[in-house]
């Protein structure tokens, strides 16, 4: 078994990244420049956010944190969208999900400007890469294929299942690896809370991608031996014995899968990681387009 080590992959698409800004700075051009918009106070959305800030400063971007309180009504946050989307030193930005209740998720997500939404999640890119166009590939998504390709995962041919069909991981990946490119060429099966008899399509996958948000839910007897198993789940669980007071679960029963599987991400230091590459990356990409 391989683990797939998306911390270090993370970190050297950063490396690479830091490169091209220094070659930025040289020829005196624009520095890449992401905002990050934060509402409220949930812990879990404030430790992503701070890592996002914290990944700009490791490759030189600037960045911008615009944190909002979780009074603050839809329309002004639209109303803030919307200066982000004019200000012309703002080269890609994203809004922290989730958001308080009565703000509309979907209101938001199609506010941010096509060309600024380097999470990816805004229709128009959502088609793009559906059509195989340029386009920013949703951040998550994004940095499963990097991981794909970054360990010469073979993908063409292979049956690919995705559990879960979330507008941010489980139906863009389907739509991603079942496109005709590399990573893709895959045959793809997309699975959901409805889906009749899982355990007998979990079992046909080569490669098998799980975001459902329900810890160890995939337990060795649902994967195929030598199987690529892509875990994108995380969910805080209370643990006394840490200090922070929680540890971090996958989707998948690790220890059991790991032994049969030929690949494995692990949770935490697995997908994780490369949201936060794929976001620097599609901010890089923002930039270069202006
Ligand atoms: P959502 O809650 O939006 O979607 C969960 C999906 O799982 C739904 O499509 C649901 O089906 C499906 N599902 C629920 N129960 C079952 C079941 N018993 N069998 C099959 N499918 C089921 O989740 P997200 O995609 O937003 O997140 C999933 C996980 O990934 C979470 O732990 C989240 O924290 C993590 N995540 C990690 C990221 C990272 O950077 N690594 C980024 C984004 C998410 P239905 O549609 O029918 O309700």
């Amino acid at each position: 078994m391989i683990l797939i080590d998306g911390k270090k992959t993370s970190l050297e698409i950063q490396d690479e990244i830091k490169e091209e800004v220094i070659y930025l700075k040289s020829k005196g051009k624009k520095i890449p420049h992401l905002a990050a918009v934060l509402v409220g106070s949930n812990g879990a959305s404030k430790t992503y956010v701070n890592a996002k800030v914290v990944a700009c400063e490791r490759v030189g971007f600037e960045s911008t944190l615009v944190r909002l309180p979780d009074t603050i009504s839809e329309d002004e946050l639209l109303h803030k969208i919307e200066k982000l989307n004019n200000n012309a030193e703002i080269d890609g930005f994203i809004v922290q999900l989730p958001l308080p209740d009565h703000i509309s998720e979907k209101k938001v997500t199609q506010a941010i400007s096509a060309k600024k939404d380097v999470d990816g999640f805004h229709p128009e890119n959502i088609g793009r890469t559906a059509l195989n166009l340029p386009a920013f590939l949703p951040a998550t998504p994004f940095g499963i294929l990097q991981l794909l390709e970054r360990y010469n995962i073979e993908t063409s041919g292979k049956h690919c299942v995705v559990v879960g069909r979330s507008n941010i991981v489980g139906a863009p990946i389907s739509i991603m690896m079942g496109r005709n490119s590399y990573p893709g060429n895959s045959t793809v099966t997309l699975t959901h809370s409805r889906t009749v008899n899982l355990k007998q399509l979990t079992l046909m996958a080569d490669i098998l991608i799980v975001a459902l948000g329900k810890p160890e839910f995939i337990t060795a007897d649902m994967v195929k031996e030598n199987a690529v198993v892509i875990d994108v789940g995380i969910t805080r669980i209370a643990d006394k014995t840490k200090k922070s007071g929680y540890c971090l679960k996958g989707d998948v029963k690790f220890d059991e899968v790991s032994e049969k599987c030929s690949f494995i991400t692990p949770v935490p230091g697995g997908v994780g990681p490369m949201t936060i590459a794929s976001l620097l990356k599609n901010t890089l990409l923002a930039s270069k387009r202006k």
